[in-house]
């Protein structure tokens, strides 16, 4: 039987029954089980947002069907369960690309919706729920709400970055983006600090449309921050290349790694060498757009390179401050504690405003990183972390999140009150009822 585990392996919580959906008439009745309801998309989450210790889990990935594609104005309808890279595979021959993907195509519909995901582009094109039009949500008393930015409008704002508790998506509807064909120009850069960092964000936010950066986060002193800045823009000739789509994933990782591959001196091996691979200043190159979003997809199951004690991610945003004081701050600590990760991404969020209420995208830079699970330790590590992006007014992600505490999330996003209200009666998460736990809740 196929494990329903998150992304990350951490924390392994068991759900008493997992009910596979593969109709949309079949769900009416939610009631079914006295057990708190919560849906499943593919567990791309990394933390217990998608899992539900000891109650049930909806399989929504049977919700696999296109219902309509308007090809004049690029608005594609599909159920929940359709994959990203399903997705792909139909729309990019005919010349449409998602409106904002995340770092793996292997995302549902209703699990890019429920998490309100960004990409490479938030500068230009926000949040995935900023091009929903509409999508329909079951609620366990059996209604059906059509929710939009003119219906339903309370539904739609909490269902989007809602983390799966206000009912089930059924399908949504959202806006395409033209393109040319299906390469990406991409510039790499090679920069030697945080501040470097900056100034070719602030030129870059301008002239492309996606911007990432991997950070050393082993490096120190002058070199704190230093690492390797991609930024791209679709390919305006018209081509098609046959080598664009890379259906087939090269290696997959069938066991747990040993944990001794995990260790400081691989880690910072690795950093170092990445960071000297980009030898050149800058390199120039057009690609596939595969190999350009998606780079981890390449290795299946590349999480059990962490190990059987699995592994945390850590993303933050905080807003701008003088002389970038709190990132460096940070990036300090993560060097200082030498658990950092093989690789964490950097990038500005733009100030495009999401329709979501709990959605974690803001104006800010964000830094996303992996730490391998090393008990206490590892814990308190994240928990200071915490703390300076409390202090700095920054929030973090509860996608990625396993472990922050109710008193941390309700401070990063206060208006958890507000969305209370939109949560199904039947559904819970293991995640809300860690961080909104009674004894926990503030006033
Ligand atoms: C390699 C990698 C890179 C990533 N990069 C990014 C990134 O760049 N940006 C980013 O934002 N995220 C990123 N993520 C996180 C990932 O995009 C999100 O967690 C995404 O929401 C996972 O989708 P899923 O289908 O796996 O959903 P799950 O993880 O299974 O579920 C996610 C949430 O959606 C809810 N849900 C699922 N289906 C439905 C439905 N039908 N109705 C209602 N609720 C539903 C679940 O209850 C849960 O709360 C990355 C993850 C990985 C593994």
């Amino acid at each position: 039987m196929q494990k329903y585990e998150s992304w990350g392996r951490y924390p392994s919580a068991k759900p008493e029954t997992v009910k596979p959906v593969f109709w949309q008439d079949e769900i009416a009745d939610l009631n079914f089980s006295s057990k708190s309801l919560l849906p499943y998309g593919f567990g791309r989450s990394y933390g217990d947002s998608c899992l539900n210790e000891g109650g049930v889990l909806l399989d929504t990935s049977g919700l696999n069907r296109f219902l309509c594609f308007d090809e004049i104005n690029g608005l594609l309808r599909c159920e929940a369960g359709v994959s990203l890279a399903e997705i792909l595979e139909v729309i990019v021959p005919r010349g449409w690309f998602l409106p904002v993907t995340p770092g793996t195509k292997f995302v549902s519909v209703g699990g890019a919706i429920a998490n309100d995901i960004h990409g490479k582009n938030h500068h230009r094109g926000g949040t995935f729920g900023c091009n929903v039009t509409q999508f329909e949500l079951l609620r366990s008393n059996g209604e059906r709400f059509i929710c939009s930015p003119t219906s339903n409008l309370e539904y739609f704002q909490a269902t989007i970055g809602g983390l799966g508790l206000t009912g089930v998506i059924l399908w949504a509807e959202f806006k395409l983006k033209p393109i040319q064909n299906a390469m990406i120009d991409v510039e790499e850069i090679r920069f030697e600090n945080i501040e470097e960092f900056f100034e070719i964000s602030a030129q870059s936010d301008r002239d492309f449309e996606y911007t990432v950066s991997w950070v050393d986060c082993i490096a120190t002193g002058k070199n704190l921050g230093r690492g390797v800045f991609m930024r791209g823009n679709h390919n305006q000739s018209k081509y098609q290349s046959k080598e664009a789509v890379n259906k087939k994933l090269p290696g997959t990782v069938p066991l747990d790694a040993p944990e001794f591959l995990l260790n400081g001196l691989t880690m910072k091996a690795f950093n170092t060498t990445f960071y000297h691979i980009h030898l050149q200043k800058r390199r120039i190159k057009t690609v596939p757009y595969d190999p350009f979003f998606y780079p981890l997809d390449k290795v299946d199951r590349w999480n059990k390179l962490y190990g059987k004690r699995g592994f945390l991610q850590y993303q933050f945003v905080i807003p701008s401050s003088d002389n970038h004081r709190a990132i460096r701050e940070i990036l300090g600590r993560i060097s200082d504690s030498g658990e950092g990760s093989f690789l964490a991404v950097l990038k500005e969020f733009g100030h495009i405003k999401s329709p979501g209420m709990l959605s974690f995208p803001r104006p800010g830079v964000t830094l996303a990183l992996d730490f391998a699970f090393h008990g206490d330790k590892t814990l308190r590590l994240l928990e200071d972390l915490d703390g300076t992006v409390r202090r700095n007014a920054g929030v973090v992600y509860p996608a990625k999140d396993a472990r922050m505490s109710a008193e941390s999330f309700q401070q990063y996003y206060p208006n958890w009150r507000e969305f209370e209200q939109y949560i199904d009666p039947k559904f819970s998460s293991s995640f809300w009822r860690r961080v909104t736990s009674p004894g926990h809740i503030k006033g």
